[in-house]
């Protein structure tokens, strides 16, 4: 079998060798997870909840040990990994503990023709669900899907992103010490090759989070054999800060929205709009903020390498593509990057038509523009063909203005922070793409719903048949013209 190998994107240094599994290794994954699923959808919602909550128990004992392996494979600090984890295991412990209530069996009204009748609707699980995952986030990101797929009752494969393959497995391993009779949560490894080979092996959903270019390949992999697809994908976020706006948080959550995890953040903060009257005050927060955090491997350093050696050049167009059309660099600037290590960078100045405005850039940089109104920030935080989280700093008007932007997630007078609230919803619009995870959508995601209508005694007037009297079809006109027709 042939392998790839993992290295540490400080150093370059080779970090571990992993398999490609090829399109017979993934389907007979697949396979194993069939059986499993069967072992795993016949045990009711509370003993599945009680080995999930055994998982979170093992990952959290565990947490120093998971936090090590995303450091070195992606090169996130030790403190962002360790927080990275205490979410997700709010999620895990959320799913868990949720899945009864939001999929189990309720009973619907009938309706007026059909009173003779009980209804009643329940979630029940597809089967197996593949979920292909992206490095930057490589626990919390994932496992949104994965945590709510299994507490809904399914198998799953999970293939991990190329740069974190050893933080994938550790995730299978230690699920298997919880439930070892079957491969209820299995990992296959490889490149984009072998997340193409998962779409196309049998499985009932797949889930992907990565770039919108490549969800576009998994979707129509998946449509060849009709298999629905969850799309998680990037976004180019706003921040708008209002004219009421508290000042010293709002430039606090630009910088740490937009820097925090080297910027490689698909909810980070890329772009600001800053109301004209606190426009100046606002930047200069800002920089003292920005020019306090410092990229680099050693314990003191807030952010770490950009992970992943092609990205570095995409935040260099982005960078110099703004200076040359006549945008200033506050903090940082051309010369902000050094190697994998890329220092913070605020632009301000910047075209709204330029790559640093428009495009994903993931780096730790930050556009700042000046709005005469929140109508034009709105305008333009709705301007690009995204659609994932939004910020909002305003005192009076948040709400309305989060309502405002075509985005799937806001933020109000905090940032990101409806990440860490496992009840929410997560997904976007447009390009950033289209399912939920985490919350009762996102259980719901790795169900199909099932409706069942029981007939408890005859029907007063049989409607559902070739028996029907010119009496009873008189008596529906009547109850037609009744109910609906003085509307
Ligand atoms: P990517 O699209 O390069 O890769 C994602 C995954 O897809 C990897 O596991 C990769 O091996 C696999 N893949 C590649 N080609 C494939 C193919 N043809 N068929 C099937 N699978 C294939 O993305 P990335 O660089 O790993 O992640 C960064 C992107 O992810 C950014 O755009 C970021 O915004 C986005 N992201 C989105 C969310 C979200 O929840 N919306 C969360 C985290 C990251």
């Amino acid at each position: 079998m042939s392998t790839f190998e993992v290295h540490d994107p400080a150093t370059g240094e080779v970090v571990g060798t992993y398999p490609i599994h090829e399109a017979a290794d993934v389907e007979a994954a697949v396979r194993r997870a069939r059986g499993a699923a069967a072992f795993w959808s016949a045990l009711s919602f509370e003993e599945r909840a009680a080995r999930l909550d055994r998982w979170r128990g093992v990952i959290a004992r565990r947490a120093a040990q998971l936090a090590g392996v995303m450091h070195v494979e992606m090169g996130k600090p030790h403190a962002d990994a360790t927080l990275e984890i205490a979410l997700t295991l709010e999620h895990l412990a959320w799913a868990a503990k949720n899945a009864k209530k939001v999929l189990g069996p309720r009973s619907v009204p009938t309706g007026l023709f059909m009173a003779n009748h009980a209804a009643t609707v329940e979630y029940l699980p597809l089967g197996v669900v593949g979920v292909i995952g992206p490095w930057n986030y490589p626990v919390f990101t994932p496992m949104g899907s994965i945590a709510y797929a299994l507490a809904a009752g399914n198998a799953v494969v999970f293939k991990p992103s190329e740069y974190t393959p050893a933080t994938g497995a550790w995730l299978a391993d230690s699920f298997a010490q919880v439930v070892p009779e079957h491969p209820v949560l299995q990992v296959v490894t490889g490149l984009g090759g072998t997340g193409a080979a998962l779409c196309r092996a049998g499985v009932d959903k797949l889930a992907f989070t990565g770039s919108p270019g490549t969800g576009r390949k998994v979707m129509a992999a998946c449509a060849e054999n009709l298999v629905p697809v969850i799309i998680e994908a990037g976004g180019k976020d706003a921040l708008l800060v209002d004219l009421d706006a508290d000042l010293d948080e709002a430039a606090e959550a630009a910088v740490w929205g937009g820097m925090a995890n080297a910027g490689q953040t698909c909810i980070g903060v890329e772009r600001v709009y800053v109301h004209e009257r606190v426009y100046d005050a606002f930047v200069s927060k800002v920089i003292d903020r920005a020019k306090r955090v410092r990229a680099g491997s050693d314990a003191g350093a807030q952010i770490g390498p950009i992970a992943m050696p092609s990205q570095v050049d995409i935040i260099r167009r982005h960078i110099e593509g703004a200076l040359e059309r006549g945008a200033k660099a506050v903090v940082g600037g051309k010369d902000a990057i050094s190697g994998s290590f890329v220092q913070p960078t605020v632009l301000v100045d910047v075209p709204e038509d330029c790559a640093a405005v428009r495009e994903e850039t993931f780096g730790p940089t930050l556009t700042v523009a000046k709005v005469r109104d929140m109508d034009e920030a709105v305008n333009l935080a709705n301007g690009t063909r995204y659609g994932l989280g939004a910020t909002v700093f305003s005192k009076r008007r948040g709400l309305d203005l989060a309502r405002r932007i075509r985005s799937g997630m806001a933020a109000v007078n905090a940032v990101i922070s409806y990440a860490g609230m496992p009840a929410l919803p997560f997904g976007g619009v447009a390009e950033s793409g289209f399912g939920r995870i985490h919350g009762p959508d996102g259980l719901r995601e790795f169900t199909y719903a099932k409706a069942i209508a029981r007939q408890r005694f005859k029907p007063p007037l049989a409607l559902l048949t070739f028996a029907r009297t010119a009496k009873s079809d008189a008596l529906v006109a009547k109850i037609i013209a009744l109910t609906h027709g003085g509307k």
